[in-house]
């Protein structure tokens, strides 16, 4: 099910004290993953956004949209931002960070590669309502997003085994990237990108996704 009241981030197992406003996610920030999709690297990160009425509560059955095509899975390290962070440096961006989590940055990917070749924006298949399951975040003192093991099983199987010290950006360098065009504010919510390991989700599928001991998300596919 898809909200249609504000989403408030879990912060340390209470509310946070800031509803969920924009998220920024960045496209090919692994190598291994730009490659598996048959990506250069970029040069700088390729950036995208979601709005909040993307965020669902990962511990729910996730709703996929159905008759568009396949719909991917991809884990990230999510980073919950607590101080506005304008124009920031690496060290301002890390101070920026309230609390560090798991998303899954759902993409319809036969959609989106239509929508590539086409020259169109992928809002469509990046941006929909349910397209961004969150875990609850753990206090960024706890642990360094830069340093940082996260894995997704789908139905028992290691799909996706991701470390965050394989960031092309690491996060410092990110949200000061970030900041340099959007202003980020408390209750924003970056994500990090993907490892590689994609793939598509069938109904009734169950997923874990767990991070560094830290987190340990159960969820199913309606
Ligand atoms: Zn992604």
């Amino acid at each position: 099910m898809t909200a249609t009241e504000p989403f408030r981030p879990t912060l340390a197992g209470s509310p946070a004290p800031w509803l969920l406003g924009k998220i920024v996610a960045v496209g090919r920030n692994y190598a291994a993953h730009a490659r598996e999709l048959d990506h250069p690297v970029p040069p700088e990160p390729l950036l995208f956004m979601k709005p909040a009425t993307a965020a669902v509560d990962m511990e729910q059955p996730l709703a996929l949209p159905e008759g568009i095509g396949a719909c991917h899975f991809e884990l990230e390290l999510a980073l919950l931002i607590g101080r506005p962070l304008q124009r920031g440096t690496p060290g301002m961006a890390r101070a920026a960070i309230a609390g560090v989590g798991l998303a899954l940055d759902l993409t319809l990917r036969d959609l989106q590669e239509r929508l590539k070749r086409d020259g169109h924006p992928w809002e469509r298949a990046k941006a929909f309502d349910g397209s961004c399951p969150l875990s609850a975040f753990v206090p960024a003192n706890r642990l360094d997003p830069d340093r940082s093991r996260f894995q997704l099983w789908r139905n028992g199987e290691l799909v996706q085994d991701g470390d965050s010290r394989h960031m092309l950006f690491p996060t410092g360098r990110l949200l000061a990237e970030i900041s340099a065009g959007f202003t980020l504010l408390p209750g924003d919510v970056v994500l990090t990108g993907t490892p590689a390991g994609v793939g598509p989700l069938q109904p009734g599928d169950r997923l874990v996704a767990e991070l560094e001991g830290q987190i340990r998300v159960a969820t199913r596919v309606r």
